[in-house]
C-alpha cells in the first residue's frame, strides 16, 4: 500500500510539473507575442437601435500563436494580469484601437466609438491617466470617441479608489462604460457614485429572454434603472431577431451579438462601414 502511495504521489508531483512547465512556456511566449508582433484585434460592432446603424465597435483581443493558431483571451488573459505583462498588453489594445479608428474617420468612414476592455489591474491612476492621455494625443482621436468598458467586479475591487480616478478620466473626455453588469455585486448606492456613460448588460440576461426563465423582467427593470440613471444601455450577446426585437421594445440604446454582428478583423469591419455608408 506504502509503495502504491508514493508512486500516486509521484505521478501527481510529475503532472503539476508538466502543467508548472506548461505555463513558465506560456509565460515566455506571451512575454515574447508583443515584440513579435502576434497580438491582433478584432472589432464587433455596436448597433444605435435608434437609427439602425453601426455607431460604434468594441476592440477584442487575439494571439495569432505561432504553432496553436488563434487564441482567445479567456485563454491567456488571467495568466497576463497574474503576470503583470497585461499592463504592457493593455497599452498596446488601446493604442492600437485608437490608431484604428482614427485611421477610419480619415478614411472618410461615418466617425466610430471604438470601445477598449480594461482589466482590473490596469486601473491604477499613476499609469491609466498618462497613457490614456497620451494614446489620444499620439493618434489625434477625440476623447469622446474612446469608451472604456470596465467590469463591475473589477470597479468594486476597490470602489473608494475606482470613484477618483473614473472622475478624472471623465475629466479627460473618454466615455465609461460598466461592463458584464448584472453579474457583480455593485449596490446601487455606488453606482450612483461612478460618473458612467452607460451600463453593459451582462448576456446571461439577454438569454434568459423568451427562456422560459423569467421572460426577461430582469432585463427590463435592469433597463428602466439605468434610463432613470440618465445611462445608457446596452445589450450584449444578443443572438437572435426575437431578442433584438425585446430589446428595441424596451427602449434598450444600442444592440451587440453575434445576430448583429461577431468579432471580426479590421477589414471586415471597414468593409461593412463602406457597405453603410453607400445604404
Ligand atoms: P466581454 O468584454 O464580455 O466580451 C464579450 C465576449 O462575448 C467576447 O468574447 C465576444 O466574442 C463574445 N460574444 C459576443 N457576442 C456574443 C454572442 O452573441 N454570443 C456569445 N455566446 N458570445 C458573444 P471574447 O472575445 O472571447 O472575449 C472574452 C473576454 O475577454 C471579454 O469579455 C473581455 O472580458 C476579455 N477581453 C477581450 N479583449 C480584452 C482586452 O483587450 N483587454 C482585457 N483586459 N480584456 C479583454
Ligand atoms: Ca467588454
Ligand atoms: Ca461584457
Ligand atoms: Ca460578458
Amino acid at each position: 500500500a506504502k509503495q502504491q502511495g508514493r508512486g500516486r504521489l509521484s505521478f501527481y508531483t510529475e503532472e503539476m510539473n508538466s502543467a508548472n512547465r506548461a505555463r513558465q512556456r506560456m509565460e515566455v511566449e506571451l512575454h515574447n507575442a508583443l515584440e513579435r508582433g502576434e497580438f491582433l484585434l478584432h472589432y464587433q460592432p455596436k448597433l444605435d437601435t435608434r437609427g439602425g446603424r453601426v455607431t460604434g465597435a468594441e476592440a477584442l483581443l487575439r494571439w495569432q500563436h505561432p504553432r496553436r493558431g488563434m487564441v482567445g483571451p479567456a485563454d491567456f488573459i488571467p495568466l497576463a494580469e497574474e503576470t503583470g505583462l497585461i499592463t504592457l498588453i493593455g497599452a498596446w489594445v488601446l493604442r492600437e484601437a485608437c490608431r484604428q479608428t482614427r485611421c477610419w474617420q480619415l478614411a472618410g468612414l461615418p466617425g466610430l466609438s471604438m470601445a477598449v476592455n480594461l482589466s482590473a489591474c490596469q486601473l491604477q491612476r499613476d499609469e491609466l491617466l498618462p497613457l490614456v492621455r497620451e494614446v489620444l494625443r499620439e493618434s489625434g482621436l477625440a476623447p469622446e470617441c474612446l469608451e472604456l468598458e470596465i467590469t463591475e467586479t473589477a470597479i468594486m475591487r476597490d470602489a473608494e479608489e475606482a470613484v477618483p480616478l473614473l472622475v478624472e478620466l471623465k475629466a479627460v473626455g473618454v466615455r465609461l462604460s460598466l461592463d458584464d453588469f448584472g453579474t457583480g455585486y455593485s449596490s446601487l448606492n455606488y453606482l450612483r457614485r461612478f460618473p458612467l456613460d452607460s451600463l453593459k448588460i451582462d448576456r446571461t440576461f439577454v438569454s434568459e429572454i423568451h427562456s422560459g426563465m423569467n421572460e426577461g423582467t430582469i432585463i427590463t427593470a435592469m433597463i428602466a434603472m439605468a434610463r432613470g440613471m440618465k445611462l445608457r444601455v446596452i445589450a450584449e450577446g444578443v443572438e437572435s431577431e426575437e431578442q433584438a426585437e425585446f430589446l428595441r421594445a424596451h427602449d434598450c440604446h444600442e444592440l451587440q451579438g453575434y445576430h448583429i454582428g461577431r468579432p471580426m478583423p479590421a477589414a471586415a469591419l471597414e468593409a461593412l462601414l463602406r457597405a453603410q455608408r453607400a445604404a
